[in-house]
């Protein structure tokens, strides 16, 4: 597909009537998750032949769309999710965004959707957030969470890759995940449904993945717990994710443990982060299948002292208790443990400007 080569440059229109001060003050003092949403948006409109083009920022408003739009049908559709950071000098930045540009990029190419140059995914970021700074939240622990996305716009109701898309980014003041320090999480093991399947479209991100995972999620929350965890598809044997979070178990020897990148498991970049961040401290670290009956066997026996789940929203949580058909069973003392604490301290502290960043994870946007 056409990527247009040449620099873009984007046509900026300030809202004519912004969310009045007060109201935003209010708003971001007590942010919560994905609710409330800053005063812009960018769009970048892409036609096959023509390539990327009228990059614009503008008032965040409803989108037109013609209701045979293809999106709307066959659910061609991607999505990212990052946060822009407070840095304890005031400044602010981006956690590794060309990870979240490169993995987009895939996941458009699993959907058949053009790719998107990343200089351009980035900059339409520090486009969007330069407009919206003073919707920084004003909450402790709070950031600007950023979602970029692409749809097929055009209206055809063939079936084949559309040749209209829409790139948007949005952007969200958020709080803390958990309000009071980060409770460990009860998750149900789901046996009758599965997040993805070999060949299917697991480790891209896209809206479809969400969709086919919320009766499992639902299912998990009607019996009491607060996640579901999908088993592989193929044997119901492997334990894979969370609806949108990566696992990682910690053994009594120090061992750390998570499923490896087959293709059916969403590469998450905290994931990646926590590897690198564990490999730097010289811990034993596998990426190697684990099955739920380990799961269960090293739970009981001792040998798994801590249990994690990651991701950009929630960063890292414990997995204190966790329930299936036939089968429940304790993590540790049931609370977040020592190298989950560690961990979640050495991450937000990088992301914050607090750590060191022997990586050059952090993108400066001033
Ligand atoms: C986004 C996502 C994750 C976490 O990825 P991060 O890059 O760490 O935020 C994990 N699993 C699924 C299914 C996801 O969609």
């Amino acid at each position: 597909m056409v990527n247009s080569a040449a620099p873009i440059s984007f046509r900026t229109t300030p809202h004519p009537a912004p969310v009045p001060g007060a109201t935003r003050a209010e708003a971001i003092a007590d942010p919560g998750f994905g609710t409330i949403f800053t005063d812009h948006m960018v769009v970048i409109e892409y036609t096959a032949g023509k390539g990327w083009h009228d990059a614009t920022v503008g008032p965040r408003q409803p989108i037109p769309l013609d209701p045979a739009a293809a999106v709307l049908h066959y659910a061609q559709e991607i999505f990212e999710g990052l946060k822009a950071y407070r840095l304890a000098d005031g400044g602010m930045a981006l956690f590794r965004p060309t990870e979240n540009a490169a993995r987009f990029n895939r996941s458009a190419q699993r959907l058949a959707m053009p790719t998107l140059p990343q200089d351009l995914f980035v900059e339409a970021i520090r486009q969007l957030v330069a407009v919206d700074k003073d919707w920084f939240p004003s909450v402790e622990g709070g950031s600007l969470y950023i979602r970029p996305f692409m749809f097929a716009s055009e209206a055809f109701l063939g079936v084949r890759p559309a040749r209209q898309f829409k790139f948007v980014v949005i952007a969200s003041p958020v709080g803390n995940y958990f309000k009071s320090g980060a409770p460990a999480v009860s998750i149900w093991i789901s046996s009758d449904y599965a997040r993805a399947a070999p060949g299917g479209t697991g480790a891209a991100k896209c809206g479809g993945n969400y969709a086919a995972s919320l009766v499992p999620q639902a299912e998990a929350i009607a019996r009491g717990h607060d996640q579901v965890v999908f088993l592989d598809a193929a044997e119901h044997k492997w334990v894979e994710e969370l609806g949108g979070m990566n696992l990682f178990f910690v053994m009594d020897d120090g061992q750390v443990v998570t499923p490896p990148l087959t293709g059916t498991i969403l590469p998450g970049i905290t994931r990646d982060s926590l590897l690198q961040l564990l490999r730097d401290e010289g811990r034993a670290v596998s990426e190697e299948p684990y099955s739920v009956q380990q799961w269960q066997d090293d739970a009981r026996s001792g040998r798994l002292v801590e249990c994690f789940a990651c991701g950009t929203a929630a960063v890292v949580t414990a997995v204190g208790n966790v329930a299936g058909e036939d089968t429940e069973f304790t993590i540790g003392s049931g609370q977040a443990g020592p190298l989950t604490n560690h961990l979640r301290a050495q991450l937000t502290g990088i992301q914050r400007g607090e750590q060191p960043d022997p990586h050059s994870w952090i993108l400066r946007l001033d």
